[in-house]
């Protein structure tokens, strides 16, 4: 399944989006998708709304061996192979194709977990962190399903804070095997995989990760949890009662697991927002298609404004989620290429794994939590019938909610983007300080601080995401300096900047690709995506402003706070937009196919 190379774009710093701007032209957006790209989407929507969701009742029943079954199927048709090199069987797919590939495999969410945990998180290590032994060994089996795998980070009393893990790996006194000790907890794929990527410590100390076979003695997989959701999927706990690996089995160095498990999370992250972003789209379809059969008053339910309003806004919450994600992966992709002719080229594309941390975790946060909403909106909608389990949209409520909970919980992914910014800041790797002081500079000359009159035909939407970047300058920058070292115990002040850090991105992401719209086709052939980009910049601002009176009002007090408040006053004097009417217009054309009117434009 090769794909066609893309347009080259520059290579930009993970996180820079806060501190640079960029042009339209440089931004990948869906309309740039390929036909290959295009084709492996179509290959795996089919896949799993003909092969897999006929058979969800059986799934959702745990029908012993049919998960397995249709992974390997799913195997057969090249769609587990898509992070493995050609060398070792492969597709090598590009980060684009990759994206493309979740998204659309979202059709069950069942389905897309237990691919992720394979396909992604459970094959991840192996393709970064193996040697050559080990990858000729596993990673064919693993592409073809011929085996499948998993990822055992979390223990019953380390989820969230993993480096608190107690499984132990003690060398043999003759050197040959590992001897692992331990349960690990809530493991996807666990009750049947056949390879485990597991963390221990060795020695009880130094974290290290492990490829350990289901035949090893001392192995067990335990039952399964009975969950609220995502009931199709595997989920056991590992138990490790002397569990003998052969030496060779450690992957990559010892007390060296800590990078294994955050780099593969990185991946399994931004994945994670793009299996939210396909289940998103497909409520939204289910829904409007409901909203105009179903009568009330006599009419349909999509005549009425309040059903409109949350048809628009499900749409629009979508858009932001994809404009993002395609954003990050076209970044991604330029990173990966131009690593690929690094010297060192494994350790090139760790780093790139890593410098994309911050929006791994946008993606993973922004896109769970617009599922919810997603999901949420559609069970309304739906009425009565929505709680009913016949029809599609109860289980899509249900199925979501995990998503804020693993890959690291959405507390935790917010604290971390923060962190990193912060910590990319003081290495000088970012040029947050030398903005904050150009800033400073700006707020003290006065009277045109928040940009004057706005220019052209997006000139306010334009302003208003220059002055989310500076709002998070000033709030951020102004609770950096008060807290310093203590920044890290103020979560709630971490939080609001992690928000604001988030609906920076997914404005600036919105408008780039609507302005890269309007020059390819013009305004009038994209007139819904420019009036949801509009609606959304109009009231993320307002949200933008919100979190940043929060930070203020936690940093200072008394007439300080009111200098600083005035100050961001500045930054958010706008003209009214007229969210109603332009709403109802990205009702229309949700409501004029049925679906996501957006798609791969
Ligand atoms: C269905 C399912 C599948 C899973 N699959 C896998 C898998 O394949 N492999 C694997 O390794 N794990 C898996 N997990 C585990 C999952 O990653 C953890 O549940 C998750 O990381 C949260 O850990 P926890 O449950 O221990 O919650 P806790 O860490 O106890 O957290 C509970 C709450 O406290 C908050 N919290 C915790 N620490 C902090 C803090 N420092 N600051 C602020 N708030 C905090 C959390 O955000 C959360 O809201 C799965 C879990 C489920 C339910």
């Amino acid at each position: 399944m090769a794909t066609t190379a893309t347009t080259p774009r520059p290579v930009t710093k993970g996180g820079s989006f806060l501190v640079e701007s960029r042009k339209p032209e440089e931004v990948f957006t869906p309309a740039d998708l390929s036909d290959d790209h295009r084709l492996i989407g179509q290959t795996a929507e089919e896949f799993v709304t003909n092969e897999v969701l006929p058979l969800a009742h059986d799934l959702e029943e745990k029908k012993a061996g049919l998960m397995p079954s249709l992974l390997k199927k799913a195997g057969e048709l090249g769609l587990l192979g898509g992070g493995v090199p050609e060398q070792y069987g492969g597709s090598g797919l590009d980060k684009i194709s990759s994206t493309v590939l979740a998204e659309k495999l979202s059709v069950y969410a069942s389905f897309a977990v237990s691919h992720g945990a394979h396909a992604g998180i459970g094959t991840i290590p192996i393709v970064y962190y193996g040697t050559d032994e080990q990858k000729k060994k596993y990673l064919p089996k693993i592409s073809s399903g011929e085996w499948l795998s998993c990822y055992c980070l979390s223990e019953p009393q380390a989820g969230s804070d993993a480096q608190n893990l107690l499984t132990t790996a003690k060398l043999t006194p003759d050197g040959q095997h590992w001897i692992l000790n331990g349960q690990k907890m809530w493991i996807t794929n666990g009750g049947f995989a056949d390879v485990f990527i597991v963390f221990a410590k060795v020695d009880g100390e130094k974290l290290s990760c492990f490829i350990v076979e289901k035949g090893y003695p001392g192995f067990k997989a335990g039952g399964e949890e009975k969950k609220m959701g995502i009931k199709g999927s595997s989920t056991v706990p590992i138990f490790l009662d002397n569990c003998k690996v052969p030496k060779e089995n450690l992957l990559f160095e010892i007390g060296g697991g800590f990078k294994v498990a955050v780099n593969t999370l990185n991946v399994g992250r931004f994945n994670l927002g793009a299996y939210c972003l396909g289940g998103a789209k497909n409520a939204l379809a289910a829904t409007a298609k409901y909203a105009k059969e179903r009568k009330a008053f006599g009419k349909s339910l999509a005549d009425f404004g309040l059903v409109r309003e949350k048809l628009a806004e499900m749409t629009i919450r979508i858009f932001a989620v994809e404009s993002m994600i395609y954003r990050s992966a076209g970044m991604i992709e330029a990173a990966m290429d131009a690593a690929h002719g690094a010297a060192d080229k494994t350790q090139e594309l760790m780093r790139v794994l890593e410098e994309y941390a911050i929006e791994s975790s946008i993606s993973k946060v922004y896109g769970s939590e617009a599922l919810d909403f997603v999901v949420d909106e559609a069970v309304q909608i739906y009425g009565g019938y929505g709680f009913h389990e016949e029809y599609p949209v109860a289980r899509a409520y249900r199925d979501s909610r995990i998503n804020r909970i693993f890959e690291g919980t959405n507390e935790i992914n917010r604290m971390l983007m923060v962190d990193m910014l912060l910590r990319r800041a003081v290495k000088g790797t970012l040029p947050v300080f030398a903005a904050a002081t150009k800033l400073a500079a700006e707020v003290l000359a006065g009277p045109l601080l928040g940009g004057g009159e706005p220019k052209g035909p997006f000139g306010q939407e334009e302003q208003a995401v220059a002055n989310a970047k500076k709002t998070f300058l000033l709030a951020g920058g102004q609770a950096a300096q008060k807290y310093r070292e203590g920044l890290k115990d103020q979560q709630e002040i971490l939080g609001a900047m992690a928000n604001m850090l988030m609906e920076t991105y997914a404005m600036e992401s919105c408008l780039l690709r609507t302005q890269k719209a309007v020059a390819a086709r013009g305004q009038a052939a994209v007139h819904a995506m420019v009036d949801a980009t509009r609606v959304f910049i109009y009231d993320a601002a307002d949200r933008v402003e919100k979190e940043a009176r929060t930070v203020l009002a936690a940093t200072f007090e008394g007439d300080t706070l009111r200098t600083q408040l005035a100050v961001l006053k500045k930054f958010h004097k706008r003209d009214g937009v007229g969210t109603v009417a332009l709403r109802r217009n990205v009702a229309a054309a949700t409501l004029t196919g049925d679906r996501y009117p957006f798609e791969g434009r």
